[in-house]
């Protein structure tokens, strides 16, 4: 992109200079060449890229601070110096294997004849970056890449299943377990999708430093027809002190149920809440289960079921280390034999934040979880109760929610389905296809 539009202000420069007719209009051509080519500097970790020799490289098994200074002319006692003078804004023992780095040499030291390098650049993740800059005086700082998003819109028809139509148009499967896990999580079973359903969505991509993909951000709304049901989805913050969005229909309801089916995803319910229960190891006496068993590898990260404060988060007895959370004046939930938990008493924890991990603490004989239902101070079966809708959106926010949806309906019901072919679709579907 760079070169070519260099090549194109060379060729511009030549035939100006080859015809030599009017000056003043050379002279405005060499003025917006300088324009442009002051824009196109290479920018990058806040440095201008073309005023130094750069020499990029990832973390190896072994490497460390030290030793790629050293690697690079730089002596022990200046490492030393460098690396207390950084260690506020960075611990140099946290370089990981496999992540990049990058060392900043001046142009001017290249005709040393051993040049130095006078910056060194990590990125721990995809986003941020640690500067350490020892050309006279040393400093240290953390900083991000600069992050873009791009609203997109998708649509697609299903053949077989979702991740199939979503492979076949290009796109990122996130959009799948976007729309099966946070958007219809409660309202369409995406392993029961039938032939012709279809969906559109608005969605938006994140971009670091406007060219890196860093994958789907959020889905701003949704539609799906499945079964001859059309679903309206749009995302709409309730609470933005605690940072809570929800997904809602056209008629403002809630898309989500106050509890997930699960604390744990791809596990297995081991045993089930049982009154009667006997246990051979203890002499097959009547052993009440008061909770619902999920195996799953220890590790596997815990969810809370609903949104709610933690009130307990200790290790006790039989039931090891786990977290109580209370939701309302009604249920509470507890998650027993984690390995650890991630949450303290006291924290406000959204539905599907991780509290905890799967591990084998307390009485247990391999890694589960189990989770218990309170529900007015009794443990109960959640498996038996008619859990309730989630919380509906406040009287107050309503009228803004429907006002905000309007433009948002209109452009998803303005997106055409793509797929050339019409589809043979036995299901009735409430609308003609848009065409
Ligand atoms: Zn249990």
């Amino acid at each position: 992109m760079q070169l070519k539009r260099l090549i194109a202000i060379a060729v511009i420069l030549i035939s100006t200079y080859a015809c030599k007719e009017d000056n003043s209009a050379e002279v405005e051509y060499k003025k917006e060449i300088a324009e442009i080519v002051e824009e196109e500097k290479i920018l990058e970790f806040g440095f201008n890229l073309n005023n130094y020799e750069v020499k990029r490289d990832t973390i190896k098994k072994g490497d460390s601070f030290g030793e790629i200074l050293e690697r690079n002319n730089i002596g022990y006692p200046r490492i030393y110096n460098i690396a207390e003078k950084a260690k506020d804004s960075f611990d140099i023992r946290k370089l990981q294997v496999g992540r990049p780095y990058t060392l900043l040499f001046s142009k001017e030291s290249q005709n040393d004849s051993i040049p130095t390098p006078n910056t060194f650049i990590y990125q721990p993740d995809q986003e941020k970056y640690v500067v350490i800059n020892f050309k006279d005086t040393i400093h240290a700082y953390t900083s991000r890449k600069p992050i873009t998003y791009v609203e997109k819109t998708a649509t697609g028809i299903i053949q077989s299943s979702i991740s199939k139509t979503l492979e076949e148009k290009g796109l990122s499967q996130r959009l799948a377990y976007k729309m099966a896990d946070d958007i219809y999580a409660w309202t369409i079973d995406f392993r029961r999708l039938q032939k012709g359903d279809r969906f559109k969505v608005i969605y938006t991509d994140k971009y670091i430093d406007d060219s890196i993909y860093a994958g789907v951000h959020n889905i701003k709304a949704a539609y799906f027809e499945h079964n001859g049901d059309s679903l309206y989805a749009f995302e709409f913050e309730t609470d933005s002190i605690k940072g809570i969005v929800d997904f809602f229909n056209e008629d403002a309801k809630n898309l989500r149920r106050a509890f997930l089916k699960a604390p744990v995803q791809f596990s297995r319910i081991s045993s089930r809440y049982n009154l009667k229960r006997r246990i051979a190891v203890y002499g097959y006496k009547v052993r009440p289960h008061k909770g619902t068993d999920f195996a799953a590898p220890r590790g596997t990260p815990i969810m809370a079921t609903a949104n709610g404060t933690v009130t307990e988060s200790r290790r006790r007895g039989g039931n090891g280390k786990y977290v109580k959370i209370r939701h309302n004046d009604t249920y509470s939930t507890q998650y027993l034999h984690m390995s650890k938990q991630a949450v303290k008493k006291g924290e406000f924890v959204k539905q599907g934040d991780i509290i905890g991990y799967v591990g084998m603490t307390g009485n247990t004989g391999g890694p589960h979880v189990c989770y218990r239902f309170w529900k007015n101070g009794k443990q109960v079966d959640p498996f038996r109760q008619k859990l309730p809708e989630a919380k509906p959106i406040s009287d107050s926010l309503k009228v803004k929610y429907l006002d905000y949806i309007v433009p948002i309906k209109q452009r998803l019901d303005n997106i055409f389905f793509l797929e050339a072919e019409p589809i043979e679709v036995e299901n009735t579907i409430t609308e003609d296809p848009i065409l």
